[in-house]
């Protein structure tokens, strides 16, 4: 889906487009395609409508289950570091959560393959997505921690979820050039950190600090 199709699904008004889009920029993302993308999803859709009227505020807000949808500010941040590659194909998102990131990454890659460990949330977010129209996405419940080979190499690999260490499926799963965003746990709380990969091995980059739910293992159903 690009940005006309997604029209259809009724995108935010005028308004709060340029105000979410001015704040984000004042918080430093640049790139206007993702800035354009992140303030102009609809993510009212995405979270109870009790929380509706908060659904453009810079935070983030329950989805149930312990978990959070993510702030749009680090949606955008985390989305632009791995915007920046000249080929983007196809991305692998760890923690589905609502779904909103994963609208975002379906408008920019050609394929997403997202995975969420909690069976609720992994179907309420399928459902929800086939019925706004995205059509790029293949949904998977299971644990992050092992990836998803079947769909890799992967360009690129998101994780919503703060992990212990790097998860050396993931890294085993990406492409050449490939390159990895993920909150990382460290002694004085979490980083958000990017990996890419070069022909010398990963480099490593500390971005900023940020606040995650846990990355956990395994997969839990309440049925
Ligand atoms: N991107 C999501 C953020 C959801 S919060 C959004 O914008 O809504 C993080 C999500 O990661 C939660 O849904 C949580 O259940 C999930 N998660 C945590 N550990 C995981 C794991 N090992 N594998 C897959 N998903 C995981």
């Amino acid at each position: 889906m690009n940005i006309n199709e997604a029209k259809g699904i009724g995108l935010t008004s005028e308004a709060v487009r340029r105000k979410l889009g001015e704040e984000l920029r004042t918080l430093g993302i640049k790139n206007n395609e993702v800035i354009d993308l992140v303030s102009s999803m609809p993510r009212h859709l995405f979270i109870d409508s009790a929380l509706t009227n908060r659904a453009y505020e810079n935070v983030s807000l329950p989805i149930g289950f312990r978990q959070t949808i993510s702030q749009p500010y680090i949606v955008a941040k985390m989305t632009e570091l791995i915007h920046e590659m000249t080929s983007m194909k196809n991305v692998l998102e760890i923690g589905t959560g609502s779904g909103y990131q994963t609208s975002i990454l379906s408008m920019l890659f050609d394929k997403v393959t997202t995975i969420e460990r909690i069976k609720s949330l992994h179907d309420k977010s399928k459902e929800r997505l086939s019925k706004l129209g995205f059509k790029n996405i293949s949904y998977k419940l299971g644990d992050g921690h092992l990836g998803h080979k079947n769909n890799a190499p992967y360009d690129a690999i998101i994780v919503t979820a703060a992990a212990s260490s790097i998860p050396s499926l993931l890294v085993e799963q990406l492409s050449v050039t490939g390159r990895i965003v993920l909150p990382l746990k460290m002694n004085d709380g979490q980083r958000l950190v990017k990996l890419k990969n070069t022909k010398s091995g990963l480099v490593k980059k500390i971005i900023e600090e940020v606040v995650f739910v846990p990355m956990l293992d395994g997969i839990e159903s309440d049925e």
